[in-house]
């Protein structure tokens, strides 16, 4: 016998329990308006993977205005700079001084902790272990979303909208008819050869250095596990590298002045490609798309966990309207809204990934035109304030000066960490 669908509704559905929806979610609480979050994974699983870990100084201020930023305060770190390693010389760029802002260093799993605890502690409702999750009237005035609980009873959620943040593996945006969607997608000729390692930091700050046989980026996720990566074909086969051939590699990139490279105990590694997406547009009927699952950008700028937050500080102040008011001006004008700074992040992200990384096809002059762009960005104030500001990141859309975000940032502006 076929068991019964269980129904439910809210406001607002939201198809993923990642930076994006659990910012979503988190936002529109603080609000006043209801939301229910549909996962797949298990809570476990979210609050142990390790990605990403720079998180701009929006993202900070969102966190700490909004009250979920006493842990990134208290065992996150500032980081005013970056080191840029080429041609065997070290150079800084103060952030700090070159654009006013800075970056911290805090792993996205702790952010997704802090969202998860805040949430449930406001008696927030996520639903883990979902599958067979699939959106249902998009274009009409109460969409739904189907899917399986973790008891692997069938169920469905009618909203008001539907907020798609179902990461960059997700079908939201396939809800979009393809006559009605632009895929911009570039591929990129490199992937990262990414590990985790138990050692000491090499560096206070991060290292970008260019070499002559590629990229490689010395990152940090604690004081006791350091993530670190190095440009390689995207089809490599990161199980057949020994670690010392990994330590080797990692070496010879970072080689020349500057404070040498520790090594330790690689406990994880792996091959991600590099990929530019932009879903156009970001939105379809009652469905709007947030963070990864309308865009991916490669990791050279550190943009995709940020990009994530801010599409959720925007669609936020967007709907705080549609429900405060019944005005919908702000969500229809959400994906361009959230596009402009997405189409920034996806220039600074290439930009960074042209200047760092070799391509097959990168001859003598392509290597010392790089090297000039290096010298003329580290050696002149227009240009550390140029990289400092990509970096640091652009600022996120202010259109709902009467919503909840925008009197938090308000409130704390001025009282920077
Ligand atoms: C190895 C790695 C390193 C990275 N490093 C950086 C970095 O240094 N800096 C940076 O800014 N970014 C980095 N990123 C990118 C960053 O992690 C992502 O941009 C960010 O996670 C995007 O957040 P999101 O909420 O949009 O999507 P996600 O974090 O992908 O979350 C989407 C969620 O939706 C869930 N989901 C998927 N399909 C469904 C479905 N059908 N139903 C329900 N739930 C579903 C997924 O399980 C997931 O939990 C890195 C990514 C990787 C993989």
């Amino acid at each position: 016998m076929t068991a019964q669908r269980t129904h439910a509704r809210t406001q607002v559905g939201i198809v993923g329990a990642g930076p994006a929806g659990l910012m979503l979610s988190h936002l529109l609480s603080l609000a006043g308006i209801e939301s229910v979050v549909i996962e797949t994974r298990t809570r476990e699983d979210i609050e142990a993977t390790i990605r990403a870990g720079i998180l701009e100084q929006g993202t900070v201020d969102v966190m700490v205005s909004t009250g979920v930023g006493n842990r990134l305060l208290d065992t996150g770190s500032r980081h005013d700079g970056i080191e840029i390693r080429f041609g065997g010389e070290s150079h800084r760029v103060d952030l700090a001084s070159s654009a006013g802002r800075s970056v911290h260093l805090y792993p996205q799993h702790e952010v997704l902790r802090d969202l998860i605890a805040a949430r449930l502690a406001a008696d927030g409702d996520i639903r883990f272990s979902t599958s067979e999750v699939s959106l249902h009237g998009v274009t009409g005035t109460e969409p739904v979303i189907h899917f399986t609980d973790a008891d692997g009873r069938p169920a469905e959620l009618h909203c008001d909208l539907i907020a798609g943040c179902d990461g960059a593996q997700g079908t939201a945006k396939w809800s979009i008819p393809d006559s009605r969607r632009t895929d911009h997608f570039r591929a990129y000729p490199h992937g990262w050869f990414g590990i985790l390692a138990e050692a000491p930091p090499s560096s206070k700050e991060l290292i970008y250095a260019h070499s002559a046989r590629g990229f490689a980026l010395i990152s940090s996720r604690t004081p006791a596990v350091q993530r670190m990566y190095f440009q390689c074909d995207p089809t490599e086969d990161a199980d057949s590298w020994s670690d010392n051939q990994i330590w080797d590699e990692l070496q010879s990139r970072v080689a020349g002045s500057g404070s040498p490279l520790n090594e330790g105990t690689i406990f994880q590694r792996g091959v991600i490609p590099m990929r530019s997406y932009v879903c156009d547009p970001m939105q379809h009927g009652r469905l709007f798309l947030a963070g990864d699952a309308a865009h991916t950008v490669p990791p050279t700028g550190a943009k995709g966990l940020n990009l994530a937050i801010s599409d959720a500080v925007v669609l936020a102040q967007a709907l705080e309207r549609f429900f405060g008011t019944g005005h919908a001006d702000l969500l229809e004008g959400y994906g361009r809204t959230a596009a402009q700074r997405v189409w920034r992040a996806q220039h600074f992200s290439w930009w960074m990934t042209s200047m760092l990384h070799l391509a097959p096809d990168t001859g003598d002059f392509d290597r010392h035109r790089q090297l000039a762009e290096l010298d003329q960005i580290t050696g002149s104030a227009a240009g550390r304030a140029l990289l400092a500001e990509g970096y640091t990141g652009h600022p996120i859309a202010h259109t709902n000066p009467r919503s909840v975000v925008s009197e938090a940032l308000r409130l704390t502006a001025g009282r920077r960490p």
